[in-house]
């Protein structure tokens, strides 16, 4: 075979059968990340073979321009076969979405494209205007206005990706508490990516901090803003949003698919197994309803539900293991550790105050 018909063809919708293929991969690639240093590289280029980042981006900035619910039917499938990948995407995703919803047709003809084909990879710090360091009286990203664009200096504190970003939208805050979103090259003088944390999980994503020190960044690379609560404009990543929950109902998926095959010779597991799909499946229609349009969806509540359920269905998959899924390197065990990332990530203040009277074992107040 030459290496044209070798490739893989471009996934064009969320039931294509390329899509299994990839995942498939992915699948077999996943336990690799566990490796101390690991970066979903091979996994990413896959990705890119495969079209996937095109699924994000308008057509004519030379992406396939999907609509959500199938972006979310296929994120579900990824999810299921590499959650750490998965991850990285949709920070990637949040990313092109933040510049896609810039006015300046200039700087997405400059930067869409790079990203539609995977050419370049960009991620998101913009946590602290949402859901970090919301109690500290300074905002840990400070911007200033100066007359050729905006002097950023501060930190922004999680970053996924930080040291493979060549561009990251990052999120500052005014002296007069209004924001701005930028898209910032990591190669301006004074942007420092910091090594990432060892994490619970998903340290592959090698998230960590992006330090800015007097980063001067000119006005063209704004996205958004000046003004208050600049996340709340445009439509792209939100906080507590359906991705995030899509993403907790992939891995439960991988716990319940293990219960499943070990329901074939353990018939005892089966009353678990089957209430646990059904109460997957629930949460799936009742997404996938609101996403067709067909119903109404409180997202937070939602999130609080599939929450627990991730957590269930993992711990679940772990017990069926038993002591065997508690050695290192078994799969129910990096799924439960994986699962108590949902408790953090993205979580809006009712979503954990939801989560943490759950784990009490008391109603909400
Ligand atoms: C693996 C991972 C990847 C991520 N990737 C990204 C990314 O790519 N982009 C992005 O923008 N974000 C990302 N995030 C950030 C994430 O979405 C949340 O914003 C983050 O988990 C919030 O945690 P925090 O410790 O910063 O919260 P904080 O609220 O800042 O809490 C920090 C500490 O402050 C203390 N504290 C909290 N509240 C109070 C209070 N009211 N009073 C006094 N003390 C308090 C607590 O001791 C707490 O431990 C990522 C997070 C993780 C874990």
């Amino acid at each position: 075979m030459n290496e044209r018909s070798s490739r893989p063809g471009r996934i064009v919708s969320p039931d294509d059968d390329q899509l299994g293929e990839l995942c498939e991969q992915l699948g077999a690639l996943s336990p690799s990340l566990e490796k101390p240093g690991a970066w979903p590289q091979q996994q990413l280029q896959l990705c890119a073979q495969y079209g996937v980042f095109e699924w994000f981006v308008e057509r004519e900035f030379g992406g396939q321009g999907w609509d959500t619910s199938a972006i979310m039917r296929a994120y579900l499938k990824l999810s299921a076969a590499c959650l750490a990948t998965t991850f990285v995407i949709t920070q990637r995703t949040g990313a092109c979405q933040r510049i896609a919803l810039s006015e300046d047709n200039e700087l997405k003809r400059r930067l869409l494209p790079d990203l539609a084909c995977g050419a370049q990879f960009a991620t998101v710090g913009i946590s602290h205007l949402t859901t970090s360091r919301r109690h500290e009286t300074r905002p840990v990203l400070q911007a200033e206005e100066i007359p050729t664009g905006f002097r950023l200096d501060g930190f922004s504190p999680w970053v996924t990706g930080v040291t493979f970003a060549d561009t990251v939208v990052v999120g500052a805050t005014l002296q007069d508490h209004r924001q701005v979103l930028l898209a910032l090259p990591t190669t301006l003088p004074g942007v420092m990516a910091a090594e990432s944390a060892d994490l619970v999980g998903l340290s592959a994503s090698r998230t960590g901090p992006l330090r800015c020190e007097n980063v001067d960044v000119p006005r063209e690379l704004l996205l958004a803003g000046p003004v208050e609560e600049v996340m709340k404009t445009g439509a792209g990543a939100k906080t507590g949003g359906v991705q995030t929950s899509i993403l907790a109902l992939g891995l439960a998926a991988s716990a319940l698919d293990y219960l499943d095959t070990e329901v074939c010779k353990r018939p005892d597991l089966e009353p678990p197994t089957v209430a646990l799909r059904c109460e997957w499946q629930s949460l799936c229609d009742e997404l996938f309803g609101h996403l067709d349009g067909r119903r109404d969806c409180d997202h937070q509540a939602m999130r609080t539900r599939v929450n627990s359920h991730v957590l269930r269905a993992t711990q679940a998959g772990l017990a069926a293991a038993k002591g065997t899924g508690y050695v290192t390197g078994h799969s129910t065990g990096r799924w439960c550790r994986e699962a108590l990332f949902f408790l953090v990530w993205s979580c809006p203040q009712p979503v954990l105050a939801a989560n943490l009277c759950e784990l009490a074992g008391i109603s909400e107040t």
